[in-house]
């Protein structure tokens, strides 16, 4: 027997979790939440289309923790703190076989954030997931993508790269269930630890979720400043290098996305108190240098080098 709308919402997403701010949670027509006083809402919304955005085949678990992650990702690269998620759901049936893996992947991430699912909706359609995250950070500390200032040194955190190549291994061939490339794609961390400790020391910062190239493009053009991108420097994790050519480990790191790192920008003076003060995991990379110029130039070894491909669009 197919659940109802009710009972599958019963069934699946009404855990009540142990915040003290929310005041209301699932089951009336809206929920009720308590902002800390002098901090800002902030807020982000992103969609995931099957076929588009997760494969037909992807475990559903993976997919609970992606819907999650990517929102997540956002509010960490405005270094807030997580505390809310909303849950729409199109389903083309009430397959408690494909809900309860989701639900349990959600749940997952959400519980090692602190996150408590507050609401959603539920509809009968093609296979689509919206999450909506909301978080809490104090204005004047919020991490923008306008505040990048020339000669500000340029990073990004962890493995860019990684979770591309994973995504273009489970396209090409049958790979295995637990390849790390694979899992990497799977399963991006939100880094939202390296978020709240950019608070008050980057000048600006973004998540890369359609490419580093592209992305910092975006930054740059957000800062009205430009990029020299250091190639030599760009971080090629140790099963990315044993899987790819360095040509083509390259293009994965500039080109790939879904991996969920910061791009972030630190005046020099900021840099060494930062990356003394950081745990080490994820490592920090520092690739490259803003410049008044506007556009992104590769050079290495301090030749300038033109690279090509593409990054994600989801639109397109
Ligand atoms: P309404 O018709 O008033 O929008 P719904 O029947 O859609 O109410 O939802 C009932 C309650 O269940 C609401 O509190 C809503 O936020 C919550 N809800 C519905 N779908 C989900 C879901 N997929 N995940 C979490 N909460 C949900
Ligand atoms: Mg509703």
């Amino acid at each position: 027997m197919p659940l109802g709308e009710f009972d599958l919402i019963e069934r699946f997403f009404s855990r009540a979790g142990n915040r003290r701010d929310v005041l209301l949670g699932v089951g009336d027509d809206a929920a009720l939440l308590e902002v800390p006083p002098g901090r800002a809402l902030v807020a982000a919304v992103d969609t995931l289309v099957e076929g588009r955005h997760f494969l037909p085949d992807a475990p559903p678990e993976s997919v609970g923790h992606q819907a999650l992650a990517v929102n997540l990702s956002d509010l960490a690269a405005m270094g807030a703190e997580p505390a809310w998620a909303l849950l729409s759901l199109s389903l083309p049936d009430s397959d408690p076989a494909w809900l309860e893996p989701f639900a349990r992947g959600l749940y997952a991430l959400a519980d090692r954030h602190g996150v408590t699912l507050v609401g959603g909706d539920t509809v009968r359609g093609p296979r689509v997931i919206t999450v909506t995250a909301l978080g809490f950070v104090e204005p004047a500390l919020a991490l923008r993508r306008s505040g990048a200032r020339p000669g500000d040194l340029l990073y990004v955190s962890g493995w860019p790269g990684e979770a591309g190549a994973g995504l273009e291994a489970l396209r090409a061939t049958a790979v295995p269930a637990d390849d790390a490339l694979v899992h990497r794609y799977r399963y991006a961390e939100p880094r939202l630890a390296l978020g709240r400790a950019l608070r008050g020391r980057a000048s600006a910062a973004m998540d890369v979720s359609d490419g580093l190239y592209g992305d910092l493009r975006k930054l740059c053009a957000a800062s009205g400043v430009g990029a020299r991108l250091e190639l030599e420097r760009l971080p090629v994790s140790g099963e990315l290098a044993r899987r790819h050519s360095r040509a083509d480990s390259e293009r994965c790191v500039l080109f790939g996305g879904d991996d969920y790192e910061l791009l972030f920008t630190v005046p020099p003076a900021a840099a060494a108190a930062l990356e003394a003060g950081w745990s080490a995991s994820p490592p920090l990379h520092r690739i490259g240098r803003i410049e008044s110029e506007p556009g992104v130039r590769c050079v290495r070894n301090g030749q300038l080098e033109e690279v090509g491909g593409e990054g994600y669009d989801h639109f397109a």
